[in-house]
């Protein structure tokens, strides 16, 4: 018989909507949880750290991932390319940790059929209007980029239905707490 795995959870949604302090907010109240670190072509903004917020690699080290199938799901986002590295997310299941992917939409789609005991996540902005706020105000993108991310997050809404829940972002512990049921079940 196959050893059970820990759960897996994806967290995705739209870029802003507020993936990163949910999730923080996540591991606070359940530190044994491991948040995945991803590979990513995007140079680092400011105060990133290499190793803990992503692994920033070139084009050339990306494709030798996707060529030597090391990554469990992979995606372009605005411009860029971002995927999870497969090994430790299965080491760490293995080991009895659960784990949870922080990811965009097209990625999680591709973890849905991959790993079809994943429960999938789908943050929502309150509304539009909110989530351009919310992009232009945290000020970590050029006016191009914000324009980039928020037509994929139209892109990104629509997707919400196919997700097993969907968490309106309106309290950051509320959404934390929903989340946190989600790795219980
Ligand atoms: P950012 O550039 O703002 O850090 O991330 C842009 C988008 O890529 C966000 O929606 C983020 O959740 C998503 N993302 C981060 N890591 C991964 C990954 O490994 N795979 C996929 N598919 N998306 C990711």
């Amino acid at each position: 018989m196959e050893p059970r795995l820990a759960p897996l959870v994806v967290v995705s949604g739209p870029s802003g909507v507020g993936k990163s302090t949910v999730v923080d907010a996540v591991l606070v109240l359940v530190p044994e949880v491991w948040l995945s670190v991803s590979v990513t072509t995007r140079p680092p903004r400011v105060g990133e750290i290499a190793g803990q917020d992503y692994y920033f690699v070139a084009d050339e080290e990306f494709d030798r991932l996707i060529a030597q199938d090391e990554l469990l799901e992979w995606a372009h986002f605005a411009g860029n390319r971002y995927g999870t590295p497969r090994g430790p997310v299965l080491e760490h299941r293995a080991s009895g940790t659960p784990v949870i992917l922080e990811i965009e939409v097209a990625g999680a789609r591709q973890v849905r059929s991959r790993v079809p005991e994943a429960q999938l996540v789908f943050l929502a902005p309150p509304s539009r209007p909110e989530l351009a706020a919310r992009l232009i105000g945290r000020g970590t993108e050029s006016p191009e980029a914000v324009a980039q991310r928020l037509a994929a997050a139209d892109l990104e809404l629509a997707a919400a239905p196919e997700f097993d829940r969907v968490i309106v972002n309106t309290d950051v512990g509320q959404c934390a707490a929903a989340l946190v049921a989600c790795l219980h079940e």
